[in-house]
């Protein structure tokens, strides 16, 4: 944390555009100095809450806290100038007419400092982004990755005590995208701000965040750290929005003393899942699995005659086999996918398709396999909160 840093606070914020609700009753507190990213899917209301963080937008109720500061309520609204605050959008807004010094320089131009100085920082600042040679360029004669170096650059030179990122990387290619996140990621840490990032990715929002904040439809939903809100989401919603490999329909057999866990019986077995909620035999659930949780292994030989045993008798898979570990859940390869380091596999498993599976080693089309579940990776709502 710098001694700029700036902690940030919507206390019950609400923004209106006619009827609907783009932000509701929102309370989100941010420690100064953390790296929060924002996430959710188009029309949620990331565009809202950072517009209005920035002051571009002003909020219809509730109040906004910079620091100690009230910035914005149904009255008070602080212009985005007056904010210290440094933004990157995702179509770089660049001026057109200036040149890469120029831009950069504009943002000092509030803190009028002397002309070396001016050189100095802005030398500094393009230094650190890679673009010190294209100093005299114009942004139509960069590249999208270099426009938006230019535009972190911008962003950080009058060191902020916030930084705000509005889909920094959607308009670039793959590649380019990896290597951008991890320079902003780096230079926004190195400058101690503390930043609000804005995406519908989820794999930016697992990469860069300390925190995430999860929206649907106005509202904050979650907001733990990456690992909670993998292991732990809060409603299907954010499962759904994470990252799933399939969502299996079942009933719940039994819960463990702590209620952290339940037993579930699926189409073509029995599993052990985490519970996102207070649960009890006899409850009709969705169990969301992550892909990470989907361990499979080979059927050969014999076992393939079991397998296919297991699969026309009962229709149940035993809850152990003869070691007393859980059994598999009978799988059929249906695609396969090179990854480089491995394999992911599509399989059909408990009358559902499972996708992301990975695997080291790669199982052929129409190859049976034997699934185990993580339950650290599977987590079992009521089937009413899943619809
Ligand atoms: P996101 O950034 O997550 O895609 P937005 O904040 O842009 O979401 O939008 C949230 C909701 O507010 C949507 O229903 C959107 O249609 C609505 N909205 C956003 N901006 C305006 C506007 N200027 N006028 C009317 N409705 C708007």
């Amino acid at each position: 944390m710098t001694p700029g840093a700036v902690a940030v606070e919507f206390r019950a914020t609400t923004k209106r555009y006619g009827r609907v609700e783009a932000m509701r009753a929102l309370d989100l507190h941010i420690p100064e100095g953390r790296f929060v990213v924002l996430l959710g899917p188009s029309g949620s209301g990331k565009s809202t809450l950072v517009r209005c963080l920035a002051g571009v937008e002003r909020i219809d109720d509730g109040e906004l806290l910079l620091g100690a500061e009230l910035v914005a309520d149904r009255r008070r609204h602080l212009p985005p100038e007056r904010r210290n605050l440094g933004m990157v959008f995702q179509d770089y807004a660049l001026w057109p007419h200036l040149t890469v010094s120029e831009n950069v320089a504009y943002a000092l131009r509030r803190h009028r400092p002397g002309r070396t100085e001016v050189g100095r920082r802005v030398g500094e600042m393009l230094e650190r982004v890679g673009l010190v040679h294209h100093h005299g360029r114009y942004p139509h004669e960069l590249s999208g990755g270099e426009q938006q170096r230019v535009a972190l650059a911008r962003a950080l030179v009058a060191s902020p005590g916030l930084l705000i990122f509005d889909e920094p990387l959607s308009n670039l290619d793959a590649d380019l995208r990896e290597r951008l996140r991890v320079e902003i990621a780096t230079l926004s840490r190195d400058s101690g701000a503390t930043v609000v990032y804005i995406t519908h990715d989820q794999s930016e929002a697992f990469a860069l965040a300390d925190q995430i904040g999860v929206l649907d439809q106005g509202r904050l939903v979650q907001y733990a750290p990456p690992e909670e809100v993998y292991h732990r989401p809060a409603t299907p919603f954010v499962a759904r929005f994470t990252g799933l490999a399939a969502e299996l329909p079942g009933r719940v057999v039994g819960t463990e003393a702590d209620g952290h866990r339940v037993e579930v019986d699926v189409e073509g077995g029995r599993i052990l899942v985490g519970s996102g909620e207070v649960l009890k035999a006899g409850d009709r659930v969705t169990v969301a699995v992550r892909p990470a949780a989907v361990r499979m292994t080979a059927v050969t030989g014999a076992s393939v005659l079991a397998h296919a045993g297991m699969t026309n008798g009962s229709g149940r898979a035993p809850l152990t086999d003869h070691d007393g570990h859980p059994a598999g859940l009978n799988g059929t390869v249906a695609d396969v996918a090179y990854r480089g380091r491995g394999y992911d596999h599509v399989v059909a498993c408990c009358g559902q398709l499972l996708t992301g599976c990975f695997d080291a080693v790669r199982h052929e089309r129409g190859s049976l396999v034997s699934v185990s579940l993580d339950p650290d990776g599977c987590v079992a709502y009521s089937s009413t909160d899943a619809n």
